[in-house]
């Protein structure tokens, strides 16, 4: 039965080859998503190892946070931005558990992501996930949940659509900014844990921001946060 699906495998990577999403080359070896040339050119930012990056500046005086970090630096035309558009908008999920492997690789080396409880990805609106057919942060945020031997959770938070009612629509404006505003489907069990909150990429640090003030009345909870990318 391996050998079936392996020859099948074989063969549509024969008329079908896979492609690099950093420079659009044809994938020889099993290394999907990238080349081995565009992996050694992506611009990791170290942000797992560093105390007080950039990533955790976003967040100070905005709400608490324990440690925070994102894996690549995100500037436009990059292969950065060619990976994180195959990953939202052509279904190259195995891009994100790519980093999410690679990213949950280095916190298994770091002590400043010790004791994770559980990985939570960032949700998307119940329209944007039947129009897309898929979260583009649930298999990143797997994958790490994966590598840090923790639980994996999406269905705790969820993000209210943005095509609600107009009076709605003014008092979220009012009270959150124009930033996604989630809903908190169940604090059980959370009190005590340090969960790990997932993004893709973080450019204002709004639609975390919000998320994560869902949290703030559980006791004793300690929350970090991690994305793929931070904008330049
Ligand atoms: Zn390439």
């Amino acid at each position: 039965m391996i050998n079936a699906v392996k020859i099948i495998n074989d063969l549509k990577n024969l008329f079908f080859p896979p492609y690099c999403a950093g420079c659009n080359s044809i994938l020889l070896y099993n290394s999907e998503p990238l080349c081995i040339k565009c992996r050694h050119q992506l611009p990791l930012t170290g942000f797992v190892h560093l105390n007080d990056n950039n990533t955790e500046k976003i967040f100070f005086g905005r709400v608490k946070i324990e440690n925070a970090a994102s894996f690549i630096w995100f500037h436009k035309k990059s292969i950065t931005q060619r990976l994180i558009h195959d990953l939202k908008y052509k279904g190259n999920q195995k891009a994100g558990r790519f980093i999410g492997r690679w990213m949950g690789a280095e916190m298994l080396k770091s002590d400043r992501f010790k004791e994770i409880d559980m990985v939570i990805p960032v949700p998307l609106s119940k329209r944007k996930l039947r129009n897309r057919g898929y979260n583009q942060v649930s298999e990143f945020a797997r994958a790490l949940s994966e590598m840090l031997s923790c639980e994996y959770k999406e269905d705790i938070l969820s993000r209210n659509d943005s095509s609600t009612s107009q009076t709605f629509k003014s008092r979220q404006i009012r009270n959150f900014g124009s930033a996604p505003v989630f809903t908190l489907n169940s604090d059980l069990y959370l009190s005590g844990k340090h969960i790990l909150v997932a993004d893709d990429v973080i450019t204002t640090g709004a639609t975390l921001e919000n998320c994560i003030k869902q949290f703030s009345h559980i006791p004793n909870l300690r929350v970090s946060i991690v994305s793929i990318a931070l904008t330049a």
